[in-house]
């Protein structure tokens, strides 16, 4: 569907859960409140949800959370999401730590990517960020997944203090073929308080590696990310910076919170409650939908965080 800036919504983010195995500092640090249970949507009601998205003409989807792969039955949820009429692409965002297992099923139901959140390749650093010492199987859940044939990303914030962590990571994605992208620190719950560097930082500290690296025009997904490719870089590498170059102007996106808020842009609370809607008056749920994407703002306001009204934790909202 097309907004009132004539901007074509045809993507959704869906977070299945404010739940998560870890508790990245600018994400959801220790004692961040969850939700009640029966707050969350269940899995037929996020069904619901992405029928009348269809209908309107959003036809890929991205689940998330929270940790998505933490909630009961994630990966049946996957497969019915495929089978929708009118689906077109469902991708997954998770921290890795429940991938491998699950990757032969996820390759059998023909998921379409997987992007695994990895923001640093030191075990003590990223056990500093995550409050995990898990990166072992995280890493080694990046490559099997590479190898499982599902298209494989590496999503990694830009923190300060990490710089050091920005090389061995896309040297880690080289290894495994696969894109790494790059992340600002966007100022939206605890992230408000985490100091970033900016993506023309990380360029510069990858060029010292990879000189010849230049932007390549392509899109490699449904995201905002601008990717650069080197004659020694077998992917590519990616930044998402949406705080120091907006890329309103053909954002394709909207999300729905886990516990049902539509939000057409992250940088504000405002939307609608897809919950009450869901539960009380389901015949007005396109309808609902469509107002609330037609009414996407022009753009956000990361630049002067005054403006910034969304108040809830990036593990409640999707990312
Ligand atoms: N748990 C999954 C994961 O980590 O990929 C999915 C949810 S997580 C909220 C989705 C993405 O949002 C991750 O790549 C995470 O790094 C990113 N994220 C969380 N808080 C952020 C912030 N304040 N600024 C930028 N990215 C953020
Ligand atoms: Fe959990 Fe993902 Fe947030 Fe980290 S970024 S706390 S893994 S939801």
């Amino acid at each position: 569907m097309i907004d009132r800036f004539g901007r074509e919504i045809n993507y959704m983010r869906l977070s299945i859960t404010d739940r998560c195995n870890l508790r990245c500092r600018y994400c959801m640090p220790d004692g961040a409140a969850l939700c009640r249970r029966g707050e969350l949507l269940t899995y037929e009601e996020l069904l619901r949800v992405a029928e009348a998205a269809v209908g309107l003409g959003i036809t890929r989807f991205k689940v998330t959370g929270g940790e998505p792969l933490v909630r009961h039955g994630c990966v049946e949820f996957l497969r019915q999401m495929k089978m929708l009429p009118g689906v077109e692409q469902v991708t997954l965002t998770t921290n890795g730590l429940r991938l491998e297992p699950l990757l032969p099923q996820l390759a059998a139901m023909g998921l379409d990517g997987v992007n695994v959140s990895v923001d640093a390749a030191d075990p003590a650093v990223y056990a500093s960020i995550t409050g995990s010492d898990s990166l072992g199987a995280v890493l080694r859940a990046v490559e099997a997944s590479a190898d499982s044939g599902i298209r494989t990303k590496l999503n990694c914030v830009l923190l300060e203090g990490c710089e050091e962590q920005i090389l061995p990571l896309a040297r880690f994605a080289a290894g495994v073929a696969a894109d790494v992208r790059f992340i600002e620190v966007m100022p939206i719950g605890a992230g408000v308080d985490s100091r970033g560097v900016s993506s023309e930082t990380a360029l510069e500290i990858l060029r010292s590696e990879w000189p010849d690296l230049r932007l390549t025009g392509e899109k490699r997904g449904n995201g905002p990310a601008r990717y650069y490719a080197s004659a020694c870089f077998s992917g590519r590498i990616g930044m998402i910076d949406a705080v120091s170059h907006s890329f309103c102007r053909t954002c394709n996106r909207v999300r729905l919170t886990s516990t049902g808020w539509l939000k057409p842009c992250l940088c504000y609370g405002e939307g609608v409650d897809l919950r009450a809607v869901l539960r009380r008056s389901p015949e007005m749920l396109s309808g609902t939908m469509c107002r609330a994407v037609w009414d996407k703002p022009r753009a956000h306001c990361f630049q002067e965080a005054a403006g910034v009204t969304e108040r809830n934790m990036m593990s409640g909202i999707g990312g």
